[in-house]
């Protein structure tokens, strides 16, 4: 590690490898730090994404692809399960510690130093701009500086509260996840489950999702304020003992997720936030591997032409960028969850027992919205808007 580099990344995710190699392939210096041992271990994550958004960067690999996804089952509180065929893969689960491996190795094949073990623990600020960061490694405290942080440390993010943006987020919106990896779940490998209903997740879902033969990562997300009432894990448990009692399970995560719109402010006197420390996870689905990739890699491009052109103030048009591409529909997913998240059991009922009228072939994920919207006009004007398949 040098005492001075041009771009630092805090945090080693999909958000900060895509925001460290972008940067890289700009010709800078780029320095990302990661706290833990392993990058993209330990694994808090369903580890489900859409084909086509990863595929915009880096090229599919078995060594990272658990299971290929054709199908979505969706089952209502009353227990009638409903499948979307979409007839070829368009999606995957991954082994998040190959696939986060992967992305830093490109970071590091582009010209960026990648760092373990090293805690960053506060910022450098003069006259209020950020210009470096304190890190801690091998038990040594060091101060490294740099022309621009990019705070890509996740959903407790600290570095943007550091560098004074506004971070909170409410409660209502941070969702209180709760998964477990387990064996012994026999599934179709090419579908991913959701389950609904105010017994089975309240404002959220219940998620199986295949990770190779009998293996499945299981898990909810309900609403803060209810995780408030009764826990993430008191759900999951009576999920699986109702669903999966001869379940073993391998490994088990908690964590939150940010489901709001993004951050107000994203970028500011040498400083950019990226993936979940922006607030940048799709809010409908709960998604933020590939969301986090976009952001970082336009954090990173950004960042590295601002050094290249001597314009520091050239980052402030990554809050326009990033809004641009996917910032404008989040606000109208966060919209459409609030709507889907305010149902009953009786309207996810309903909704799935006129979706099984459609003849299976003829079933979409625009047509399950338009159904399930179909008594909230204002939204269902949203789903046109951003057009879901
Ligand atoms: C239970 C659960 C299930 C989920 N399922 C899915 C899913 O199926 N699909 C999906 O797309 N998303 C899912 N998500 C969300 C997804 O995991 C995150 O949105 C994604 O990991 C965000 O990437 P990131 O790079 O922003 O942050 P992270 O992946 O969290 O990476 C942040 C990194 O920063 C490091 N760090 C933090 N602080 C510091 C510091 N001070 N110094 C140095 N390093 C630091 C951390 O160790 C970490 O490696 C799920 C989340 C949870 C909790």
């Amino acid at each position: 590690m040098k005492n001075e580099y041009d771009v630092i990344v805090v945090g080693a995710g999909p958000a900060g490898s895509m925001a460290a190699r972008c940067a890289a392939e700009q010709g800078v210096s780029v320095l990302m730090l990661e706290k833990d041992r392993d990058v993209g271990y330990p694994v808090r994550c369903g580890e489900a994404v859409t084909k086509r958004s990863v595929e915009k960067f880096i090229e599919p690999d078995d060594k990272w692809i658990t299971a290929k996804i054709s199908k979505f089952s969706f089952t209502s509180p009353d227990g009638n399960e409903v499948v979307i065929d979409f007839k070829s893969v368009q999606g995957y689960v991954l082994e998040r510690r190959i696939f986060d491996y992967e992305l830093a190795k490109n970071a590091s094949k582009a010209g960026a130093e990648v760092v373990t073990r090293a805690y960053v623990n506060g910022l450098i600020r003069e006259n209020g701009k950020t210009c470096g960061v304190k890190v801690e490694y091998r038990g040594e405290q060091k101060i490294i500086r740099s022309k621009i942080v990019i705070g890509a440390d996740g959903t407790e993010s600290r570095v943007g509260r550091w560098a004074g943006l506004k971070t909170h987020i409410d409660f209502r919106d941070m969702e209180c996840c709760f998964q477990v990896t387990a064996a012994n779940v026999s599934v179709n490998q090419d579908t991913l489950y959701f389950y609904f209903g105010k017994d089975v997740a309240p404002g959220g879902y219940f998620w199986v999702f295949p990770k190779g033969s009998d293996i499945a990562n299981v898990g909810l997300g309900i609403d803060g304020m209810e995780g408030k009432k009764r826990s993430a894990l008191s759900y999951l448990n009576s999920n699986l003992d109702r669903l999966y009692p001869q379940a073993s399970i391998l490994t088990q995560v908690a964590g939150g997720v940010p489901c709001s719109v993004t951050l107000e402010q994203i970028s500011g006197e040498g400083i950019m936030l990226a993936g979940d420390a922006a607030r940048q996870v799709n809010p409908l689905s709960g998604g933020g591997i590939a969301s986090g990739m976009m952001g970082g890699s336009i954090a990173g491009r950004i960042a590295g032409e601002a050094i290249r052109k001597n314009n520091l103030k050239h980052i402030y048009s990554y809050d326009k960028e990033w809004h641009n591409e996917r910032g404008k529909t989040h606000e109208i997913f966060n919209r459409l969850k609030e709507g889907i998240y305010g149902f009953t059991d009786n309207d996810f009922n309903k909704i799935m027992r006129k979706i099984k009228e459609v003849a299976p072939e003829k079933r979409t994920m625009n047509k399950l919205f338009m159904i399930a919207l179909v008594n909230k006009p204002s939204l269902l004007i949203d789903v046109a808007k951003v057009i879901i398949d």
